[in-house]
């Protein structure tokens, strides 16, 4: 029925080719592109040995709109999943504006020189994505992605009003390297080492980095772990969308293990995103620490324990006090059985899937550009329960 077209061949781009093959009366054919073509026929054997189906490879610098727009007009697909860099972003909206053709993405645009994460460069699509009669599906991954639903879920169900919204993410699990990050390690840095920001009373907060802290207990025997506030894009597009919100904060876990060398690594200036002199040669430190550092990609094989995402959320529900949380669990070990992939890239691959799908079989349909929670959350949630990321939800009394 549908060809689409998969930039990007790392972790994240390898969990969602074997999804979207699992899908074959969905995406019935299916082509990737990346910059380095070992990557891409890497993923495209493992798919062939677990499903027994054919994945089209080809290269392309996601950088270049020509290129984009060649490749495009060549494999000729419905839908582009973008699973590149968040680098790439506007590149490839290009594209696809110029070649008619719909978006998908995990993450927003940042420019390479500014660790900023804003959606105001992809909501100035909005009238071009219009007037071309196409959709830009933004932040199909977990968070963003599954929280902005989750929320949209618990305002058409659960709640009248939405006061408090903590987004809540942990990563339980152990690759047993002293040092590595679960998705591309440039990308989890710069967000990571930037100052937190939450949202209170109708205006933004900042903090110094990683300097607030809580403790959650998490549910399903993950127990207790320490969470440090960070700013996460998706509170910009749900501050705009959940009316009547009055905090909106997000939070991830790390362990003292990485907070240490990350400590380490900035005092020494390996974390800066700006140039430096190296042997004649332009370097920017950031860059080069990922090339040293484990890729994501084959963190899988060595990574044991759990992910557990999800959001509580207060409010009101008829006139009474509501207090509710919502979950997924993944499990590392069974995520790299399935798709060979760590759970970090499984729970962005598997959304970005279950996106492309609801916008080719016609249940998600819009012109311009849109953020997940704009959409009905009941066919998103429906899917995710179906392939691979069950949720659960509790109401506590209180
Ligand atoms: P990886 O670094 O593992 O993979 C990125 C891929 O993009 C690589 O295959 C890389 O190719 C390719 N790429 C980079 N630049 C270009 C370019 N100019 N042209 C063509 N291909 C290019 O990253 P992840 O898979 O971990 O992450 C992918 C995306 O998912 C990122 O945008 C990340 O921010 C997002 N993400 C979103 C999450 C969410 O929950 N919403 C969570 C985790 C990630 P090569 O290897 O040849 O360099």
């Amino acid at each position: 029925m549908s060809k689409v077209l998969i930039i990007g061949a790392g972790g994240v781009g390898g969990v969602c080719v074997h999804k979207c093959a699992q899908v074959p009366e969905v995406f019935t054919e299916i082509v990737l592109a990346s910059r380095t073509i070992e990557k891409c026929d890497a993923i495209a054997a493992s798919v062939k040995e677990r499903t027994g189906r054919d994945i089209v490879t080809d290269t392309v610098d996601a950088d270049n709109v020509p290129e984009l727009v060649d490749l495009i007009n060549k494999h000729k697909p419905v839908l582009v999943i973008n699973l590149a860099l968040p680098y790439q972003d506007l590149t490839i909206m290009d594209a696809c504006l110029e070649t008619g053709v719909h978006y998908l993405d995990t993450a927003n645009y940042e420019p390479i020189d500014e660790a900023k994460f804003e959606y105001k460069w992809q909501w100035a699509y909005q009238e071009r994505f219009k007037e071309k009669g196409l959709m830009a599906l933004l932040g199909s991954g977990f968070d963003p992605g599954v929280t902005n639903v989750f929320c949209a879920h618990a305002m058409k169900h659960h709640f009248d009003e939405i006061h408090q919204l903590d987004i809540i993410d942990c990563n339980a699990g152990d690759h047993g390297h002293p040092f590595a990050t679960n998705f591309n390690p440039e990308i989890n840095i710069r967000e990571v080492t930037a100052n937190g920001r939450y949202w209170e009373h109708g205006e933004w907060i900042e903090t110094d980095p990683l300097s607030f802290s809580m403790n959650y207990d998490f549910p399903e025997g993950i127990g207790p772990k320490k969470c440090f506030l960070m700013y996460h894009e998706e509170l910009e597009s749900l501050v705009k969308h959940l009316k009547g919100l009055k905090r909106a904060r997000f939070w991830m876990t790390f362990s003292d293990q990485y907070l240490n060398h990350l400590k380490v690594l900035e005092n020494v200036g390996m974390t800066r995103i700006d140039t430096v002199k190296y042997n004649g040669q332009d370097i920017v430190p950031l860059k080069f620490l990922k090339e040293v550092l484990p890729e994501p990609a084959g963190l899988g094989e060595r990574t044991k324990g759990r992910t557990c995402i999800g959001c509580r959320i207060k409010g009101i529900k008829d006139g009474e006090p509501k207090d509710y949380y919502i979950y997924n669990i993944c499990d590392h070990e069974e995520a790299f059985k399935e798709v060979a992939s760590q759970a970090v890239s499984y729970t962005t691959g598997v959304p970005a899937m279950i996106g492309a799908m609801l916008m080719l079989t016609g249940k998600w349909t819009g012109e311009g550009v849109f953020n997940m929670e704009e959409l009905d959350p009941d066919p998103f949630m429906e899917k995710l329960n179906i392939h691979g990321l069950p949720w659960t939800e509790v109401t506590f009394k209180n």
